[in-house]
């Protein structure tokens, strides 16, 4: 199954990340991590530091989903608070927007250690309806997050500040941070310590569980020994007959033309509350990347006429929200790619039902942030330390059903 189609932005026109041989020896080690996307990269980066790290991924780094996430950065969930009472405590709602802001924050530091070389920038987010009928829900997620401590503004339609039609809004000020997923992920791997530990095009086969170790076998019939594994394999689960504990989705991205004398307020990311809704923001050279119309991950909604029917349909929608670009804007990008879903909007992190076997699969439209604070709990939990969020990332709740 492919999981990318098209010609994915990101990767196409940047510096490639270095390429990195096959395994062709047997190895052992205390962790291995298996994926190297943006999340494998993340875990790698920061555990590598701490820990004995090899990592492999079955074919090039950061090539996968990575490539073409639009990496909108942000601390609020694909669905408001009202629709998740179930799942979170209001304390909890607020705890895991802070750990966004937190993880936003953690990137930054990265970025100042390192130079920004992966286009980073703190941007404010903007989620929006143009619905009077919403007005309750917006309203009440603004409330919240406002007696919470969390800067943010209401908006409606006689001070909204965006060149485009909204009902209501809410404008998170430091709600958020974008930048070229391809580039941070080459980022990270480059200036991991365990360079001379990391693999390409070397898949993870099987594993076999021995008393105190796992013996793990290679697609070129390697054998790695390591103490714990972490599948960071994105929503490749077929290999794992687990393929159901994620919904998957497949989501169409275009990119347009450079636009002259163009920008909305702020430069803010945008989300709207449309099922299935929109998101969108401005590159740093002016091209605007819109994505969203989610179908169900499945063969015929990536094949070509489907996907060219779904850049037409998101072409026509960015003209419906800013008219004045009739005549301006072209398609130069277009592809889509698989993400995953949860019941709770948080990914799955932490220890598995097979002893020592983790995952580290990061779900949803922050994907990103989710994984910038997964590494903590990663951490504590290769430290047999308890964390606070274990219980709203494990696995084991979907796993156990
Ligand atoms: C169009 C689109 C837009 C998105 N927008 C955003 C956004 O704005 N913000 C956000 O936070 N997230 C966004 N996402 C989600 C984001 O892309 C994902 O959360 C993130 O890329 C997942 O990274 P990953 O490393 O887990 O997966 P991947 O990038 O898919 O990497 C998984 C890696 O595992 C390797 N692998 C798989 N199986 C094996 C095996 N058996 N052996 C060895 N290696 C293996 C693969 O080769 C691959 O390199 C978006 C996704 C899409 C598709």
């Amino acid at each position: 199954m492919q999981y990318v189609k098209g010609t994915p932005y990101f990767c196409k026109k940047f510096k490639k990340i270095k390429e990195y041989p096959y395994l062709n020896n047997d190895i052992t080690t205390d962790v291995l991590i298996v994926g190297g996307g943006i999340c494998g990269a993340i875990l790698n980066y920061y555990l590598s530091q701490k820990f004995d790290i090899v990592l492999i991924d079955k074919g090039r780094i950061g090539q996968c989903c990575t490539s073409c996430a639009t990496a909108i950065l942000e601390y609020q969930l694909d669905d408001f608070y009202s629709k998740l009472k179930k799942e979170f405590s209001k304390e909890e709602i607020i705890d895991i927007y802070k750990m966004g802001i937190n993880s936003v924050n953690k990137i930054e530091k990265f970025i100042k250690k390192y130079g920004n070389e992966c286009d980073f920038y703190k941007r404010p987010s903007f989620l929006y309806t143009t619905k009077e009928s919403e007005y309750k829900l917006l309203k009440n997620e603004y409330e919240l997050r406002k007696n919470h401590g969390l800067k943010c503004e209401f908006f409606d339609k006689h001070n909204n500040p965006f060149n485009f039609h909204i009902a209501y809004g809410i404008y998170a000020q430091n709600g958020g941070a974008e930048l070229n997923p391809y580039l941070f992920t080459k980022q990270l791997i480059e200036n991991a310590k365990n360079q001379n530990k990391i693999f390409e095009n070397t898949g993870y086969e099987s594993m076999i569980q021995k008393e105190d170790y796992i013996e793990v076998r290679t697609n070129y019939n390697q054998i790695i020994n390591c103490k714990r594994i972490i599948f960071a394999t994105g929503f490749n689960l077929e290999e794992f007959d687990n393929q159901d504990i994620i919904e998957r989705f497949t989501t169409y991205t275009i990119v347009t033309n450079k636009l002259k004398d163009f920008e909305w307020f702020n430069r803010a990311t945008i989300h709207d509350t449309v099922d299935p809704y929109h998101y969108l923001r401005l590159l740093p050279n002016n091209q605007i990347i819109f994505g969203g119309e989610d179908v169900p991950f499945k063969k015929s909604n990536m094949t070509e006429k489907k996907a060219m029917s779904k850049y037409k349909k998101l072409y026509n929608y960015l003209l419906t929200m800013f008219p004045m670009l009739k005549g301006k804007i072209e398609i130069e990008y277009s592809f889509c790619g698989c993400f995953g879903a949860t019941d709770n909007n948080l990914g799955l992190i932490g220890e598995t039902d097979t002893d020592n076997v983790y995952y580290f699969l990061s779900c949803g439209a922050n994907g990103i942030v989710n994984a910038m604070y997964g590494v903590e709990l990663m951490e504590n939990l290769l430290k047999n330390k308890t964390d606070k969020f274990e219980h709203l990332f494990t696995p084991l709740r979907v796993l156990n059903k």
